[in-house]
C-alpha cells in the first residue's frame, strides 16, 4: 500500500519527535507542526514538512495542512498530540495557566479533527489519534485544569468516533502515564515538579520512554482500517 500523508502536531519534543522518527524509518511522506520550526528541521528527515504553526490559531493550522496536501494528497493520519501541562491547585493557580491548557489541550486537537474530518468522511478512510492521558480518565492531585483538558479529550474523542464511525474512519485515543520528556517543565510551582519528580522515583516509574509511546502510536495506525483500538492506556509497569 501506498504511504499517504501523516500530519504530527507538536513535534518538536517528546513523543511528537519520537513518532516522527518512527515513521520517517518507513517512508512516509509528513508534515510536523509546533512553535519550535528550528528542532523539527534539525531532524532532517525526508519527504517531511516542517511548519511553525501555533495549534491554537486555527487559520495557520489549516493553511499548513493544505499546503502539505497539495504536495502529499489527502491527511491519511492526524495525530494531536501538541499539548502543555501546567500543574497546580485550583485554588490558587493563575487562571491564565488553566486558559492556555484549554485552549491547547482541547481546542488545538477540535481545530485539528475539524480541518481533517469532512476529507476523511468522505473518502470513507483516515485515522485521527488524539493525546489524552492516564489524566483524562483518572484524577490526580495539582491536575485540576490539565484534568479538566484531558477528561475534555477523552470526551470529544468518543464523541467524534460516534460521529465518523459509519463513514470509516478511525478516532483513536491514546492515554499515556508518567513518561520523562520536556512536559513538567511547563509547569512554574517548583515544589509540584520536585513533588511529582519524587513520586516517580519512589514508585519506580522511571523506564518507559517517549520512544515506547511512539511505538503504541505507530501500532495503533498500522492495524488494517477496519480495525479500531479505540483507547490505550499505557504507563510504566511500576506505575501505580
Ligand atoms: P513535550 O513537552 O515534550 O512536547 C509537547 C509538544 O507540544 C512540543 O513539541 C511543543 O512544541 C508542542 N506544543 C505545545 N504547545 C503548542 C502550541 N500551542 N502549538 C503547537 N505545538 C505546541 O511533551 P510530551 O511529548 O510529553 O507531550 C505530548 C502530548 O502527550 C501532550 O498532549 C501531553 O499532554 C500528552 N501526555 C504526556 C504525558 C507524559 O508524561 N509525558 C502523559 C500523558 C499525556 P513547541 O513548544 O515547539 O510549540
Amino acid at each position: 500500500m501506498s504511504k499517504r500523508l501523516i500530519v504530527i502536531t507538536g513535534a518538536s519534543s517528546g513523543f511528537g519527535m519520537e513518532v516522527a522518527k518512527e515513521f520517517a524509518k518507513e517512508g512516509y511522506p509528513m508534515l510536523l507542526l509546533a512553535r519550535r520550526v528550528e528542532k523539527m528541521e534539525a531532524l532532517n528527515l525526508p519527504n517531511t514538512i516542517c511548519e511553525q504553526v501555533d495549534v491554537t490559531d486555527k487559520n495557520a493550522f489549516e493553511k499548513a495542512v493544505r499546503k502539505a496536501e497539495e504536495k502529499y494528497g489527502k491527511t491519511d493520519l492526524l495525530l494531536n498530540n501538541a499539548g502543555v501541562m501546567l500543574l497546580g491547585d485550583i485554588a490558587t493557580q493563575d487562571a491564565n495557566e488553566w486558559k492556555k491548557m484549554l485552549d491547547v489541550n482541547v481546542m488545538g486537537v477540535m481545530y485539528g479533527m475539524q480541518i481533517v474530518m469532512n476529507d476523511m468522511k468522505e473518502r470513507k478512510s483516515g485515522t485521527i489519534i488524539n493525546l489524552s492521558s492516564i489524566a483524562g480518565v483518572q484524577p490526580f492531585g495539582n491536575h485540576g485544569a490539565y484534568c479538566a483538558s484531558k477528561f475534555g479529550v477523552t470526551g470529544l474523542t468518543r464523541v467524534a468516533r460516534g460521529e465518523l464511525s459509519a463513514h470509516n474512519v478511525r478516532v483513536l485515543s491514546i492515554m499515556p502515564g508518567a513518561v520523562t520528556t520536556e512536559l513538567l517543565g511547563h509547569t512554574t510551582d517548583s515544589n509540584i515538579i520536585d513533588g511529582y519528580n519524587e513520586w516517580k522515583e519512589n514508585v519506580g516509574a522511571v523506564n518507559i520512554t517517549a520512544n515506547d509511546v511512539a511505538k503504541t502510536i505507530k501500532f495503533m495506525y498500522q492495524l488494517p482500517q477496519s480495525v479500531s483500538l479505540r483507547e490505550v492506556i499505557i504507563s510504566d509497569t511500576m506505575q501505580d
